[in-house]
C-alpha cells in the first residue's frame, strides 16, 4: 500500500540512475526511469516505503529472465533507485525515516535523524505531528459538510499559520485542490466537536473520508494527509479515478486505522 510523501509543491527533478553502458543494461535504466515516473506523478518526495507500483515494477523486472548475474545487476540497480535519501544533507535514510515541514513551502521533506535534531528548531522547518487519532464520533452534519464546497468526499483540513485561516484539501488527479474555509463554517465543526480545537496549526490535520461507510475521521500526521492526496493522484485513471483509486483510498484507510488511537 502506498504511504506516499505527498508533495503540493514542486517535484523533485528525477535522479540520474543506471545510465552506464546501453545494450543490456537498457531495460534496467528503464524500469527504473518507470518506478521514478510513477513516484514523481504520486506528487512524491523521497518517499522511503515501497508503493505498489514500485513493486510491480521491481517483479517485472526480476522476472524478466536472463542470466543470474544480469537478474542481480537488475536487483542491484533497483535497489539503488529505491534508496531514499535526507532531503536536506543528501545521507541515505532508511524506509522508517522522519519528516519535516518546510512551512513556508508547504512541503514535505524527508530528513536523517541529525538533519531532524539540528532544523527541527527553525524557524521555517516544523517537525510533522505525532499523534494519529481516530475519531468514532465525530459530528459532521451535512448542511456543515455541504458549506465547505468540497465537490468529492473526501479532503483534509489544516490550519496554515501561514494563511492565517482552516484550508481544505481534496484530492483530484491532478493533485491536492486547495480551497479556505469561512471562518464560521469551521467554528461550527469546533462547537460540535471540541477536539478539532485541538488541532496542531499545520503539522496535522483532520482526514475526512465521506466515501465511506460509516465515514472515517482522523486526525493525523501532516505527511499522511499529503500521502492521501497523493495516494490517489498516483491511482487515478480516467474520469471517475476508476476502481484502482477505491482500492488505494480503502487500504489508505485500513493502515491509518491500524496505526490511530481509537477514541
Ligand atoms: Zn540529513
Ligand atoms: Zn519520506
Amino acid at each position: 500500500m502506498s504511504a506516499d510523501d505527498g508533495d503540493p509543491g514542486d517535484q523533485p527533478p528525477a535522479r540520474a540512475v543506471g545510465a552506464g553502458r546501453a545494450g543490456a543494461r537498457r531495460p534496467i535504466a528503464d524500469a527504473v526511469a518507470a518506478k521514478r515516473r510513477a513516484q514523481l506523478v504520486a506528487g512524491l518526495r523521497g518517499f522511503a516505503r515501497p508503493d505498489p507500483a514500485g513493486r510491480s515494477v521491481e517483479k517485472a523486472v526480476a522476472g524478466a529472465g536472463g542470466p543470474t548475474t544480469l537478474n542481480s545487476v537488475i536487483a542491484a540497480a533497483v535497489a539503488a533507485a529505491a534508496e531514499e535519501r535526507c532531503d536536506l544533507c543528501q545521507t541515505t535514510v532508511p524506509e522508517d525515516h522522519r519528516h519535516l515541514l518546510n512551512l513556508y513551502e508547504r512541503r514535505i521533506e524527508c530528513v536523517c535523524e541529525s538533519c531532524w535534531a539540528l532544523r527541527s528548531g527553525d524557524a521555517d522547518y516544523r517537525p510533522v505531528g505525532a499523534r494519529t487519532l481516530w475519531l468514532g464520533d465525530l459530528e459532521l452534519p451535512d448542511d456543515v459538510w455541504a458549506s465547505f464546497q468540497i465537490p468529492i468526499g473526501l479532503a483534509f483540513f489544516m490550519e496554515s499559520s501561514v494563511a492565517g485561516c482552516v484550508v481544505a484539501l481534496y484530492p483530484s488527479p491532478g493533485g491536492a485542490t486547495e480551497s479556505e474555509l469561512h471562518f464560521s463554517s469551521w467554528s461550527r465543526m469546533v462547537e460540535l466537536n471540541p477536539i478539532l480545537a485541538d488541532l496542531e496549526p499545520d503539522i496535522e490535520g483532520l482526514i475526512v473520508n465521506r466515501l465511506s461507510e460509516p465515514p472515517s475521521y482522523v486526525i493525523a500526521p501532516i505527511d499522511r494527509c499529503y500521502a492521501l492526496t497523493g495516494t490517489i493522484k498516483a491511482n487515478w485513471e480516467g474520469i471517475s479515478g476508476g476502481p484502482g483509486v477505491r482500492e488505494a483510498v480503502s487500504s489508505f484507510f485500513d493502515e491509518l486505522q491500524a496505526q490511530a488511537v481509537a477514541l
